[in-house]
């Protein structure tokens, strides 16, 4: 319940979305995000524990936080999940709470995780091809992912919605099998582009596969779609619906059309480093507070801080870009 001025920056921008890692370890290995050997994971006694993370939600939440994502790494080999989620759905004014998974570990988990109150999922779905499944994520698992789409859905979550990385070269076979299994299945389904966040520094602008190409890849398959409303202005995707009414389609173009404008986004990394972009290459450290006995007006302050220094945009697409030092399973997608 926000009971402190809101987190504006320096451009006005409110924070009202909190990314929360809970975890840097992974049961696969996706190229566009971890080193596919000799991964550097933070030792445990570093990464924060649930009454730490609990707290620093808390504070948000005073500061006009009201929906919180719960990421990694793979949140679900972060044990006891659930318990966390119960402590988080309690907080007074946190009106979303959010998971993003790669679905591996989803069937035995979503029951746990639904009875604890987590109501919204993404699932990351890049093919339903086993070899480019491997080509992707280093590791063999497509059908236990399935498995965990279906039994998201038996067990009664509000909101399933399909995450798919774009590469191009790799996927472009997927796009369509990929948009016709959501229809099937009534679910959401959002494009993301690659962005410059892999552990291998093998990001280059021409394995983007950019949002307006798979639209037109889509189209020409399935006929012209049409712009879907769009409830919360801050959203990052442009939604459309098919024409014969089925299905939803997004697009997360952060590449090609950046949104930088609209952001209103908070990090924190497992061991409690808050980040105002995925971008960014400075780091507040919360962890530090946290263990020694910081009050929450000092976190409150680091926390602003983290925001008033945010930069107006991630400028990958200008000269002056610096690819941050850290990769996606280090910083939280
Ligand atoms: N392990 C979970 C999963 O894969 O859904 C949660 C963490 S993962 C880092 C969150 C999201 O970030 C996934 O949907 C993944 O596809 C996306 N992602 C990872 N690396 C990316 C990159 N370099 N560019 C764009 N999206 C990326
Ligand atoms: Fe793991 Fe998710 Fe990164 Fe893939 S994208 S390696 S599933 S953390």
């Amino acid at each position: 319940m926000p009971t402190r001025p809101p987190l504006l920056d320096s451009l006005g921008r409110a924070h009202t979305n909190l990314r929360m890692s809970v975890t840097d370890r992974c049961n696969i290995r996706c190229f566009y995000c971890m080193p596919e050997e000799n991964v550097e994971f933070k030792p445990r006694e570093e990464i924060l524990t649930f009454e730490e993370l609990v707290r620093f939600a808390r504070i948000c939440s005073a500061l006009g936080v009201n929906k919180i994502r719960v990421t990694g790494g793979e949140p679900l080999v972060r044990r006891n999940l659930p318990e966390l989620i119960t402590a988080l759905v309690k907080i007074q004014g946190i009106d979303e709470i959010a998971l993003t998974t790669n679905g591996i570990l989803l069937s035995e988990q979503a029951e746990a995780l639904r009875q604890a109150g987590l109501k919204r999922l993404n699932i990351s779905l890049d093919t339903l091809d086993d070899d480019t499944f491997f080509r992707l994520s280093r590791r063999r698992g497509i059908e236990r992912v399935l498995e965990g789409i279906a039994t998201a859905q038996r067990v009664g979550f509000e909101q399933i919605r399909l995450n798919a990385i774009a590469i191009r070269g790799l996927t472009e076979e997927d796009i369509v099998p990929l948009a016709e299994f959501a229809m099937q299945q009534s679910l959401e389904l959002r494009f993301i582009e690659f962005m410059p966040l892999d552990a291998e520094g093998n990001w280059g602008n021409s394995a983007v596969l950019t949002g307006a190409t798979i639209k037109e890849t889509l189209e020409e398959h399935f006929g012209k779609l049409i712009a879907a409303d769009r409830p919360d202005a801050s959203q990052p995707a442009v939604d459309f619906k098919f024409t014969s009414g089925k299905g939803r389609i997004g697009f997360i173009n952060p590449v090609s059309e950046p949104f930088c404008s609209t952001c209103n986004r908070l990090r924190i990394t497992a061991e409690g480093k808050v980040r105002n972009c995925l971008f960014s290459t400075s780091e507040w450290d919360a962890q530090q507070l946290l263990r020694n006995g910081g009050s929450d007006e000092e976190i409150e302050m680091l926390i602003r801080d983290c925001v008033l220094a945010k930069k107006a945009a991630h400028g990958i697409d200008t000269p002056e870009f610096e690819k941050p030092e850290r990769a996606m399973y280090q910083i939280g997608g």
